[in-house]
This record gives C-alpha cells, sequence and structure tokens, in this order.
C-alpha cells in the first residue's frame, strides 16, 4: 500500500455506504446528507441503522462456523443511545457495561440482566449491588480488593454472583497509549500472574460463582497477533487452572478490534473469528466477546458547516473553523485520532489549492478536527461530513464552552428521525443554583 492519503475513490470504495448522487450531493446510506443538514442544522449526528444491523449480522456470521457457544456483549461505551442498544439487542447482542449507569441505561432499552457483563475499574458498592440484585451474567472483577467487597456484599445480599476475573495479561495492543489497557503498569485487570490465587479463592468461596476468565487488552486494535498472544494467555491459565482442580466454564476475550479511519488495515472478522477458535475452541468453554468500536464505529457521521476561513500564510495551512468542536468529537484532540472528512457537495471543478486545518471555535488551541487535510477550497456554509464517528464520538461530547449537545438522526431504509434533540440553551444551566446568602446582596 502507497503512504499516499487515500483518494477520493478509495474512501468510497471502502465505505460502500457513502456516494455522490448526480447532483454532487452526498448520499449516506441512500439519504441525501444535506436534507438533513437543511432540517436539523448542524452540527448535528447522523446514525445509520442498517448499517448497525449489517455489521451486527456479518460478525456473528463470521463466528458460526466456531463449534463452541459464543456470546456477544456489546460495549456500550462506544455508543449508548437506547436506539443503538434496542438494534443490537434485537440482533441478539447482550451488553457490557462499564458503570452502574450504562447498566440502569442497558436494561432500560430491553437487555435483559441476564445478558449484561460487567467490567471495569473502580466499580462503587452501590453498582455491585445493583448488579447483584438484578442478577447479570458476569462481574468481571478487577482486583483482589474487588473480589473482597464482592463476596462481603454478596453475603450481605444473600445472593451468589457470578463472577469472572478480568486479567491484565502483559501484552501490548499495540494501540494508542491512552486506549492500550493490558499491559504491564496499565490500570485494569488482575496481574496474570496473580489470578490463579484469585481463581481459587473466588472459585472456594460459597458466596461467589466462579465461571471463568476475561481479558480486554486495548481498543482499535489493527494487527492479529495481540489478540492472538491474549487467546494463548487465557487458554494457557484455564489449563493450568483445570490441572488445579478449579472448573472454568466461561472464556471473555474482550473488545478492541480496529476499523479503518486512514491508512489502518485492521485484521478481518472472519480472521479474529479463526484466531479465538483455534485457541480456545476447544477447551469446552463458553466463549464471549465485547466489541463496541467495530459494531458502532462506521454507522455515525458528524455533519458540520464552514463558519469561515482564516487565511495563513505559504506553506501553512489555511483555518477552516467549523460549527463542531472537541466537545462535541473529542477523539482528534484526546487520541489524535484521524477521522475522514468528505464535503457534502463535491464541488466540481474547484481543485485543491492548498492544504486546509479544520478547527472547531472552541477556546483550547487543541480543538483542531483534522489537520492539513486536502479538500476542495472551502468557504462561508459549505457543509462537511466527518466519517466513522459512530463510536466514541456521541458519548464523549461535553458542553464545554456552553456548546449544547448536538441532535442525533436516526436513519433506515430512507426513514429519518430525531433520536435526540439538540440540547436547549437553558437546561445547560437550569440545574445550577444560585447560593442562598446572594438574595442578602
Ligand atoms: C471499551 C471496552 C470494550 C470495547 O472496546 P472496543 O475497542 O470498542 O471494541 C470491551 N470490553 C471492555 C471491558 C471495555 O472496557
Amino acid at each position: 500500500m502507497s503512504n499516499l492519503p487515500p483518494s477520493l475513490v478509495e474512501i468510497l470504495q471502502s465505505r460502500p455506504w457513502l456516494r455522490y448522487d448526480t447532483d454532487a450531493a452526498l448520499i449516506f446510506d441512500g439519504v441525501r446528507l444535506q436534507d438533513i443538514a437543511a432540517q436539523y442544522d448542524t452540527p448535528c449526528w447522523v446514525f445509520s441503522a442498517s448499517i448497525l444491523r449489517a455489521r451486527a449480522r456479518a460478525l456473528k456470521a463470521a463466528f458460526s462456523g466456531i463449534n463452541q457457544p459464543i456470546s456477544m456483549h456489546y460495549a456500550v461505551k462506544a455508543n449508548d443511545h437506547r436506539a443503538t442498544l434496542a438494534i443490537l439487542q434485537r440482533e441478539g447482542f447482550g451488553a457490557d457495561v462499564v458503570s452502574g449507569g450504562e447498566l440502569r441505561k442497558a436494561i432500560a432499552a430491553g437487555i435483559v440482566p441476564f445478558d449484561i457483563v460487567f467490567s471495569g475499574v473502580g466499580k462503587k458498592d452501590a453498582e455491585l449491588t445493583l448488579a447483584i440484585e438484578t442478577e447479570i451474567g458476569v462481574i468481571n472483577v478487577e482486583s483482589r480488593e474487588e473480589l473482597g467487597r464482592l463476596t462481603s456484599l454478596a453475603t450481605r445480599l444473600g445472593k451468589r454472583p457470578k463472577v469472572a476475573l478480568r486479567v491484565n495479561p502483559h501484552i501490548d495492543a499495540g494501540t494508542h497509549d491512552k486506549i492500550s489497557t493490558g499491559r504491564e503498569g496499565d490500570k485494569f485487570g488482575i496481574d496474570w500472574r496473580e489470578a490463579p490465587t484469585l481463581s481459587r479463592m473466588a472459585a472456594r468461596d460459597p458466596h461467589l460463582d466462579f465461571i471463568g476468565l476475561a481479558a480486554h487488552i486495548g481498543s482499535q486494535i489493527t494487527s492479529i497477533a495481540p489478540f492472538e498472544a491474549a487467546c494463548q494467555r487465557l487458554a494457557g491459565m484455564i489449563t493450568d487452572l483445570r490441572a488445579d482442580g478449579i472448573a472454568v466454564k466461561h472464556v471473555d476475550c474482550g473488545g478492541g478490534l480496529g476499523i479503518c479511519y486512514h491508512q489502518e488495515a485492521p485484521p478481518d472478522i472472519t480472521e479474529y473469528a479463526r484466531v479465538i477458535a483455534n485457541h480456545l475452541g476447544t477447551l469446552n468453554v463458553a466463549i464471549s466477546i465485547e466489541p463496541g468500536r467495530w459494531l458502532s464505529g462506521p454507522t455515525g457521521i458528524l455533519l458540520t458547516r464552514v463558519i469561515d476561513v482564516k487565511a495563513q500564510p505559504a506553506p501553512r495551512s489555511d483555518f477552516v473553523f467549523i460549527d463542531a468542536a472537541m466537545n462535541d468529537l473529542a477523539r482528534p484532540a484526546l487520541y489524535a485520532a484521524w477521522h475522514e472528512v468528505l464535503p457534502l457537495h463535491a464541488g466540481g471543478s474547484r481543485k485543491p489549492e492548498k492544504a486546509q486545518t479544520l478547527a472547531g471555535p472552541v477556546c483550547e488551541t487543541g480543538d483542531i478536527l483534522a489537520t492539513d487535510r486536502v479538500l476542495p477550497p472551502l468557504s462561508r456554509d459549505d457543509l462537511l461530513a466527518i466519517l466513522d464517528a459512530g463510536a466514541y464520538g456521541a458519548v464523549m461530547s461535553s458542553t464545554y464552552n456552553a456548546r449544547p449537545l448536538a441532535a442525533q438522526i436516526m436513519i433506515e431504509d430512507g426513514k429519518i428521525a430525531e433520536i435526540r434533540q439538540r440540547q436547549t440553551l437553558e437546561s445547560l444551566w437550569e440545574a445550577e443554583r444560585l447560593p442562598d446568602w446572594f438574595k442578602a446582596e
């Protein structure tokens, strides 16, 4: 593969749900994005229900040949809208949650507690209590201390929660530092060398139903080797635990499968399934995976409008100020993430003259959504689509700089629904209270 940035043709080829129609208008899954911008204003998120369904089905199909039961738990944090959760529930997915809030939201979206996995460090007693009382599928314990709290809560509540140990396998997933979770020194999981002792403790504890192991080594993983290493580690541990007389009937391989934002070539889902099947498929364990980004990432677009352009002397790129910012889409500022950008109108003869940098209006130097891009020359009111924004996009939005949360639109088969209204300005300060003593002044 060449190192040249992908051409427009390549960008469209790898995303068959996008095309320009004969009027040069960008069509996303059958819908003219200009129409959505006109009706709902910008910035605005657009999610395709049909792409999400298609990806859910493709993932299921990739694992259909595996000779062990496999369950899939969607990582709710990637996009937690109840419409997304409801679609995936109907496609047979459970939920992987990382807070009591997500647990409640998954249940509110119609996912039964039995199909919910609770992972994540720093679970409060109230959150563990909620998980125990609602009898969720499994609690992935992240430390010796949490195991201790869990057993005392279970004893007090007179319940026997299903428990797995989330191990930190000390594997570098080769992804961005801030989304690596399985290296020695990362805050997640139980040191794999300590896991046998804790597994024995959990298995012997009458108040806990110890079912097995879990690992999640990071996100946006674009090579197969780290998955393979994690599966190998888990398989070895399962064999050792069994040799030690401990029953293991469940293994959770986490999520992390990457997508192509720019020039990455992540493993395809059949290869991913094959690696999991090769290492864990003969162990007579129920296998679970927790995909987030792979399912929802490509299903969302952030629509934005050019406010104005600030020319810069060459060789610097001009600044194009857009009405979406880091408070809407945090990934570029947070992880130096790349999102492909397409104009909503492929303005015919307008040839790129120099590179342009897309900057949001937020008062932070880091509020840049795309740096040095070669696009047709942009001017005021031009509309743009920021691609592959369906995961870790809207969920991470904030109202920094008193910017209301953007509207969210869902499309399917030409139908268009506003699934979240643009936040009103008043609601930004609705919950604020002035101290009583101000009245006296
Ligand atoms: C975030 C997370 C996932 C999902 O990761 P993706 O990269 O979105 O697939 C899965 N499991 C756990 C425990 C997580 O924290």
